[in-house]
């Protein structure tokens, strides 16, 4: 709209594009207001809203998740989670805990610790994806009142997976962040029913799914009206048949940059389950803050002999502690720098 636009100018596009059935999504900003559309955009003639009162342009966003591309939100959104502002050039954010929630002591135990080493957000699993039918597969709703317990007793917002739609109430009412998992990210159901509960969402790529395919499914939070969402890249599959990696999956860290690129979103990196190997984490990690990531998921266990789930990947208290160190480190180097995080620089000639 044009920045002068009056509230009826304003109405009647919204009227219109409700008239051939699709669904407006009204930003309104202090300078002027825009409207996406939800839905076949077939089904509205453009040239048509354009030459309504008030109407400054009406644009084809040529990627297929339009109302997450820069040029429908051409500014970072950041993401408040508790007191914690994630996104942007804020400093990186840390999520960190056990894999699960094995009992309210080992929560509260590696809680403390992480929180000492820095973490803002304190994460475990309640409700687990697990290949085997024979490994834990979490506490469940016990997991989650152990969760909120001692994210209460700590002071510290809490983050954990909802791995089905059923749950959604249950999960959004004891936990701060809702995390969509890897294998989840393309069940469409529970993405929407965990967007409509307005919670920010912590939502991971699948292993197997292309950028494009992934930002497609993060479109489906928005069209819920939920602006709350952090990205995260997880690792991938290794290409190729008879591949034999030395890691369980690799971290894409050209996702970073592109994902901050495409979208104005905040992004974070799970070097934790992208490598799957403890020694890996802290490189990786460091990685993964140099590449533009917003903020890091962490993996720690103070036994990770004993651990129900994924030890072989968890780092100690004292290993997180290095690595969010570490981490600020390169960060404020990077801030400092001639062109940090910079999604402006050209892609060379010839390429668009
Ligand atoms: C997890 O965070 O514990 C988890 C299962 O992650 P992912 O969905 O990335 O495998
Ligand atoms: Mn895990």
């Amino acid at each position: 709209m044009k920045p002068k636009a009056s509230k009826e100018q304003v109405s009647e596009v919204i009227h219109k594009i409700k008239s051939v059935g699709l669904t407006p999504d009204v930003s309104s900003g202090e300078y002027q207001t825009v409207i996406g559309i939800v839905g076949d955009e077939k089904k509205i003639d453009f040239e048509q809203i354009k030459s309504m009162d008030g109407v400054l342009d009406a644009i084809r966003i040529q990627v297929p998740y339009r109302l997450i591309s820069r040029s429908y939100i051409p500014k970072d959104v950041l993401v408040k989670v508790g007191d914690i502002t994630i996104g942007k050039d804020n400093p990186p954010v840390y999520m960190a805990g056990p894999c699960s929630i094995e009992s309210y002591e080992q929560l509260y135990r590696i809680g403390r610790e992480v929180k000492e080493a820095g973490a803002h957000i304190l994460r475990g699993g309640a409700f687990k994806p697990r290949t085997s039918v024979h490994s834990f597969q979490g506490l469940g709703e016990e997991g989650l009142k152990h969760l909120q317990a001692v994210g209460k007793d700590l002071s510290m917002p809490t983050v954990t997976e909802i791995r089905s739609e059923i749950d959604v109430e249950m999960v959004a009412k004891h936990s701060d962040v809702l995390q969509i998992g890897a294998r989840n990210m393309f069940n469409q159901d529970l993405i929407e029913a965990a967007a409509k509960t307005g919670k920010p969402i912590l939502f991971k790529r699948g292993f197997s799914a292309q950028i494009d395919e992934y930002l497609s499914f993060a479109e489906r939070i928005v069209a819920n009206q939920n602006r709350n969402i952090l990205l995260c890249e997880r690792g991938i599959m290794p290409l190729g048949g008879g591949f034999k990696s030395q890691t369980r999956f690799t971290l894409d860290l050209n996702a970073v940059p592109v994902l901050r690129k495409e979208t104005p979103f905040p992004v974070i990196a799970d070097p934790s389950h992208g490598t799957g190997r403890r020694d890996l984490v802290l490189p990786m990690s460091r990685a993964a803050i140099a590449s533009g990531a917003h903020g890091l998921m962490i993996e720690v266990h103070d036994r990770p002999q004993d651990a129900l789930s994924d030890g072989a990947q968890a780092v100690l208290p004292e290993d997180l502690k290095k690595i969010i160190k570490v981490s600020n480190l390169v960060h404020k180097a990077i801030r400092e720098s001639e062109s940090p995080f910079s999604s402006d620089v050209s892609n060379g000639s010839g390429r668009a």
